[in-house]
C-alpha cells in the first residue's frame, strides 16, 4: 500500500516532526477560536479535538515506531475529517440561512486542502494516491463549489473568489505534482536497487561467489569489534599448482567453484566464507555452541574429501584455526592462523592443525 520508505528511520523521524507540528497548529487554532468574539460552536470543539488526537499519535509515534503505516493512515483521515466536517457543515448552515454567507463564517482552513494532496502524494503510491486525492477532493470541495456556484455575489468577494482558487485547482497540483514524485521516487528506488547490486559485486568474488578479500578484511575487523568468543579458519587447497597443470586452468576455476559451493553449505548462514586468495579461504565462525576448536575445520576438511571432484578426482585441503583473544588484532589474529595453516601442511596436507 506504500511505499518502502516508510519504514525507514527517516521517515519515521519526519512523522514525528509533521505530527508535532500539525498539533501545535491545532492548539494554535484552538486558542484563535477561544478568542474570537462570536466564535461558531464547531470552531470550539473540532481543532481542540484534531489537536488531542495529533498529540495522541506523536506519542504513538515516538513510542511505537512499527505502528508507522497505521499512524499514517490515521493522520490521513484525520486530516480528511477535518476538512470535510466544515466543508459540509458550513455549507449546509449558509445554505439554510440566507443572513448567513459561507465566506464569513467559512474558517481559514483552505491552505489544509493542498497539504492533504501533498502529504497523499507523497505517502501513497501513485495509482492509490490518485483515488484518495479525487475522492478527498470530492468530499471537501464539492459542497463549496456548489455552493459559490449558487450564491455569485458571495462567489465575486475576495474570500469567496480564494475559495473558489483553492478548492477550484487544487486537484491540479495532483496532476502536477504526482507524476513528477512518481518519476523520483522510481529513479530513488532503481538507484537503491543499483546500490545493493553493485555492493554486492564489490564484495563478492565473482568465480566463487563468496565473500571477496576486501569484504572479508571489513568482516574481520567487524568480528574483531564484537569481542564476542569466535574463532576463525583459514584453509588452502593441497597441490592446487598441480591441478591447473594436469587439467588445465578452466577446470582449476570449477574446482574452486564446486569446494565453495560444498563449505557454504556445510556451515551455518552467520559464519562468513571469504575467498582470501587465489586457492585460500577465511571463514570467521561466532562460537556460540562453544565447539571444540576441532569439529568445524574437520567438517570442512571432510566435505571436501568425502567426494571425488568432477574432472579432477579427489582434492584435499589443509586448515589452520584459531580462538579470538580479547587482545587480538587483525595481525595477531591472522599471523596465528596462517601459523597453524602452515602447520598443517608440514603435517603433511589433508589435516587440521590448531593455534590456541
Ligand atoms: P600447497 O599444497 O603448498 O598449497 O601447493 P599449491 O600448489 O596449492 O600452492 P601454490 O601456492 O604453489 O599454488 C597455488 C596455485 O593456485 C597457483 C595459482 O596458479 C593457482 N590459482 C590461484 N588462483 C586461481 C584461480 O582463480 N583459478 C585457478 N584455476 N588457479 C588459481
Ligand atoms: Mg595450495
Ligand atoms: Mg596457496
Amino acid at each position: 500500500m506504500f511505499y518502502s520508505h516508510n519504514s525507514e528511520p527517516g521517515f519515521r523521524q519526519a512523522l514525528v516532526w509533521l505530527l508535532a507540528a500539525v498539533t501545535l497548529l491545532a492548539s494554535l487554532a484552538t486558542i484563535l477560536h477561544r478568542l474570537e468574539p462570536q466564535p461558531q460552536w464547531l470552531d470550539l470543539i473540532l481543532p481542540p479535538a484534531m489537536a488531542c488526537a495529533f498529540a495522541g499519535l506523536t506519542l504513538a509515534a515516538l513510542l511505537r515506531p512499527n505502528w508507522s503505516l497505521s499512524i499514517v493512515r490515521l493522520v490521513v483521515a484525520l486530516g480528511v475529517l477535518a476538512l470535510v466536517i466544515p466543508a459540509w457543515h458550513y455549507t449546509i448552515v449558509s445554505y439554510r440561512d440566507p443572513a448567513i454567507t459561507l465566506v464569513t463564517i467559512f474558517p481559514p482552513i483552505t491552505s489544509l486542502l493542498l497539504l492533504l494532496i501533498m502529504l497523499v502524494i507523497v505517502l501513497f503510491p501513485p495509482r492509490s494516491a490518485f483515488a484518495v486525492v479525487l475522492l478527498a477532493w470530492g468530499l471537501i470541495s464539492l459542497p463549496i463549489l456548489a455552493y459559490l456556484w449558487l450564491h455569485p455575489e458571495e462567489l465575486w468577494s475576495p474570500r469567496g473568489k480564494e475559495m473558489l482558487l483553492t478548492f477550484g485547482p487544487a486537484l491540479l497540483l495532483l496532476l502536477v505534482i504526482a507524476p513528477f514524485y512518481q518519476r523520483a521516487n522510481q529513479q530513488l528506488e532503481r538507484l537503491k536497487y543499483d546500490h545493493v547490486k553493485m555492493q554486492r559485486l564489490a564484495e563478492h568474488d565473482a568465480l566463487t561467489e563468496l565473500y571477496n578479500r576486501h569484504a572479508g578484511m571489513r568482516l574481520l575487523k567487524q568480528f574483531l569489534s564484537r569481542l564476542e568468543a569466535g574463532m576463525v579458519v583459514l584453509f588452502d587447497i593441497d597441490h592446487f599448482k598441480d591441478i591447473n597443470d594436469r587439467h588445465g586452468h578452466p577446470v582449476g576455476d570449477r574446482v574452486l567453484q564446486e569446494l565453495a559451493r560444498r563449505v557454504r553449505k556445510t556451515l551455518r548462514d552467520d559464519s562468513a566464507v571469504i575467498r582470501w586468495g587465489g586457492e585460500e579461504f577465511l571463514v570467521l565462525l561466532d562460537d556460540a555452541g562453544g565447539q571444540a576448536l576441532q569439529t568445524i575445520p574437520e567438517r570442512i576438511r571432510a566435505v571436501v574429501k568425502a567426494q571425488d571432484f568432477a574432472e579432477v578426482g579427489p582434492v584435499t585441503i589443509s586448515v589452520g584455526v584459531t580462538r579470538v583473544r580479547a587482545d587480538d588484532t587483525m595481525d595477531t589474529l591472522l599471523e596465528r592462523v596462517d601459523r597453524a595453516l602452515y602447520r598443517a601442511k608440514q603435517q603433511g596436507r589433508n589435516c587440521a592443525a590448531v593455534e590456541p
